[in-house]
């Protein structure tokens, strides 16, 4: 994928290239006075949140993949794509890319849109969508400013593909039906990996996406632990949050 390898670019190095394309791609003012601890919760609650280094991502896709074979999701459904974007002006364009899963967000749009009130935020800081409540009202996909969520069809992988419609999906754990897939005609999005949490509520493998990055791009852990690897990630370097003007307060930080 020869467009993509922006270090080819003459006159800027990956982190001036990232630096420049990030007001652009997020629609963030300023970078600068970003902190998690403003609205932090009691240091007894985990917020399990995201912190992906733009520099080490090299556009693989592994993390996508991951995902879906984590989930088992039909076709067309990806709860992380890995997002391309162009940005700078001739003679020196800017093409980055960046892995997009839910940004577990603090303030998160897509709950009060609503109907059923399916759409959960648990005390772990993880946005859940209930399948025992949706009703397939797409509310939430028209709300979310990430276009995050996603409208499960029903639809099947063709003949050949057979066995993969018949596996179970882990993520809907007990409540599903050989044989039929609840989530058909609902919204779906990522969930943290919420089913590899054990019942004291940690993790016993990190998410699919966090475990198969080559790169080690992806840091999954807890946001309120002062002293734990995303605080210590971010302390060191500049990151962003993506459209910090909705208002959403995302748990999913970007190293620039
Ligand atoms: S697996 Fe890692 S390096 Fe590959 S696209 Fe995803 S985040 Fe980037
Ligand atoms: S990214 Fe979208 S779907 Fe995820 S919590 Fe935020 S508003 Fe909801
Ligand atoms: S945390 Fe799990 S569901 Fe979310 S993007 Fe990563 S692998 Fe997919």
């Amino acid at each position: 994928m020869d467009q993509v390898r922006t270090e080819e670019t003459p006159g800027l190095d990956r982190r001036d290239m990232l630096k420049a394309a990030t007001a652009s791609i997020v629609g963030v003012a300023s970078m600068a006075g970003l902190s998690v601890h403003a609205n932090a919760e009691p240091a007894r609650h985990k917020k399990w949140g995201m912190v992906i280094d733009l520099q080490r991502c090299i556009l693989c896709r592994a993390c996508t993949i991951a995902c879906k074979q984590e989930n088992k999701t039909p076709p067309g459904m990806l709860y992380n794509p890995v997002l391309e974007e162009e940005t700078g002006e001739y003679p020196k364009p800017v093409r980055v890319w960046f892995p997009r899963p839910c940004n577990h967000c603090d303030k998160p749009a897509c709950m009060p849109s609503c109907p059923n009130d399916a759409i959960l935020k648990r005390e772990d800081g993880i946005v859940y969508i209930d399948p025992d409540k949706c009703g397939g009202a797409q509310e939430c996909i028209k709300a979310c400013p990430y276009e995050v969520p996603l409208f499960d069809t029903g639809s099947n992988y063709h003949e050949g593909h057979g066995a993969w419609n018949e596996i179970a999906s882990p993520e809907l754990g007990l409540m599903q039906v050989p044989g039929k897939r609840i989530t058909a005609n609902q919204a779906r999005k990522c969930s943290f990996c919420l089913h590899k949490q054990d019942e004291s509520g940690n993790y016993v493998s990190l998410p699919a996406c966090a475990k198969t990055c080559m790169g080690k791009a992806i840091h999954f852990g807890d946001l309120n632990d002062p002293n734990g690897e995303l605080q210590t990630l971010l302390k060191g370097r500049k990151y962003m949050r993506r459209l910090e003007d909705k208002g959403t307060a995302p748990n999913v930080y970007y190293l620039l």
